[in-house]
């Protein structure tokens, strides 16, 4: 576990009358009340050519080129993919690798962009105020063209999650409007000061996916959120979309526990949200979703929140995609990060930033700046049940954790490794110290390993046998051709004698 995860997080009053138990961190809300502010615009911008789950885009720029800002600058490869595009103007410098925020630490093919100041735009493309009278297949394009992926972490690209299939229709939309983990207020800021773009944005989708019920889920402890979204509605004419007010608890954000806090059902293992008749979007994908219909305009900034128990001055960004970190952190004041530890995300489910010069890409909701401090040492597991008791998929930490470390992953397997969303509160609520989620996504990766290793050696398998059955196939009809043109045995025997 992550030192700062245990930062001001504690577990309250254990089972709670519900189907499942959960944590409840403290929230820390210090930027909660910080209005959106613009981020200056930093003079070298570094974009990273996957900033979404799927292939990554390929450069359509070359070195040299001059950029406007909303320009498309790289496009998707295959079905799941994002473009992106250019976050300002001035001239691609560089095409190459460079950091990102990873926890192995891996960098990425990135585009390098130096500003020349003037942020100039395309304009993007033409708004289209008509969309209720254009065919929802038409909008879904728009909204690949613009690159909007899900901005809530879990960066799928939207399109894809908006197209309709007719066994499984879509009968409840969801807008996760839940930050669930101390100190974001990015989701929470922009519901406050711009709830008409998430409203406008809500009407477009269910328009696209057809659904017939439209939930707004907002965490109590944020009811200037949950009014301004139910005054934005009724403004925008959605009278009957319902703000549901949830009790604060983690990890409640998480698509698969909010679709079953909303509508009851289960999502099954395996199984998209889609299958038990339910798309949910988070609200600032939705605010996107609506900058791209209405106005034309890709995704090239997001709002970010700086935050942490050692951030000098917590905020909340609005930040262009492929500034880095370093510049923010010198904005809000923190110049020196000895006895720092830098986190995008969320403490739970964040990743450490191990360089501090990586960019903002689409995921990034959050940077928070902690004090380090030691890791508490791992112990043998007491067999407490603890982490059984908050795992918000059913799972059995312990003893997934035990197969995992000991490779055992037929066994993690079987115990549905694969099943674990990764939020962290069983290592969270564990006496013993045990880094439940690293086992997991070392088992997950290894697994995975394993995977590519058997359908490499499958393919290579598949094609040493097609070989040889082509090898075999042609010496079969050399020696067929052979004997066609040999004489039948005897004929020029018989020809003589005559
Ligand atoms: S919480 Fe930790 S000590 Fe308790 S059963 Fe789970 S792994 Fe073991
Ligand atoms: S096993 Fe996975 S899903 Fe369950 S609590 Fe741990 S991290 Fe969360």
């Amino acid at each position: 576990m992550h030192s700062w995860q245990r930062m001001g997080v504690r577990l309250l009053g254990g089972l709670l009358p519900l189907a499942r138990p959960w944590v409840h961190p403290e929230m820390h809300e210090d930027a909660a009340a910080a209005p959106i502010e613009s981020a200056p615009l930093p003079p070298l911008f570094v974009v990273p050519v996957r900033q979404h789950i799927g292939e990554s885009a390929e450069p359509v720029v070359d070195v040299g080129a001059r950029v406007l800002r909303d320009e498309p600058i790289a496009r998707p490869q295959g079905y799941v993919s994002a473009a992106l595009h250019a976050p300002t103007s001035g001239t691609v410098v560089k095409i190459e690798e460079h950091a990102i925020v990873h926890p192995s630490g891996i960098g990425m093919r990135s585009i390098f962009i130096e500003a020349d100041g003037e942020d100039r735009s395309t304009g993007g493309w033409e708004g289209w105020p008509d969309w209720p009278e254009r065919d929802p297949a038409e909008l879904r394009e728009r909204i690949r063209a613009c690159g909007i992926v899900g901005l809530g972490g879990a960066l799928f690209p939207t399109f894809v999650k908006l197209a309709r299939d007719p066994r499984h229709p879509i009968e409840t939309l969801i807008l996760n409007g839940v930050e669930c983990e101390p100190w974001l207020a990015c989701d929470h800021r922009l519901m406050v000061e711009e709830a008409e773009r998430i409203v406008a944005g809500m009407a477009i989708l269910r328009h696209v996916v057809g659904a017939a019920r439209c939930v707004v889920a907002i965490e109590e402890n944020k009811p200037d959120a949950a009014e301004a979204m139910e005054r934005a509605s009724i403004a925008g004419g959605l009278h009957d979309v319902a703000v549901r007010l949830l009790p604060v608890r983690y990890p409640q954000g998480s698509e698969r526990q909010l679709i079953e806090t909303i509508t009851g059902r289960q999502v099954p293992a395996g199984r998209l949200p889609l299958h038990v008749g339910v798309l949910c979007v988070n609200v600032a994908t939705s605010a996107a979703v609506a900058d791209a219909v209405l106005q034309g305009r890709p995704l090239t900034e997001r709002v970010v929140t700086l935050g942490g128990e050692a951030m000098p001055q917590p905020a909340n960004l609005r930040v262009r995609i492929g500034t880095p970190i370093d510049f923010l952190l010198r904005r809000q004041g923190l110049l020196d990060l000895e006895g720092i530890e830098i986190i995008q995300g969320g403490p739970m489910m964040g990743e450490r930033v191990l360089y501090p010069e990586a960019p903002v890409t689409k995921g990034s909701n959050a940077i928070l700046a902690m004090a380090r401090r030691p890791v508490e040492p791992e112990s043998p597991c007491i067999r407490c049940g603890h982490c059984l008791q908050v795992c918000p998929a059913g799972l059995m930490p312990n003893e997934l954790a035990a197969h995992c470390r000991n490779d055992r992953f037929e066994q993690a397997e079987a115990f549905h490794l694969f099943d674990c969303i990764e939020c962290g509160a069983c290592s969270y609520v564990c006496p013993a110290h045990i880094p439940l989620v690293h086992y997991f996504r070392y088992g997950k990766g290894q697994v995975a390993a394993i995977r590519r290793a058997r359908a490499f050696a499958d393919a290579s398998r598949r094609r040493s046998e097609a070989r040889e059955e082509r090898l075999r196939r042609e010496q079969e009809e050399r020696a067929a051709r052979r004997r066609s043109r040999r004489p039948a045995a005897g004929a020029g025997v018989e020809e003589r004698k005559q």
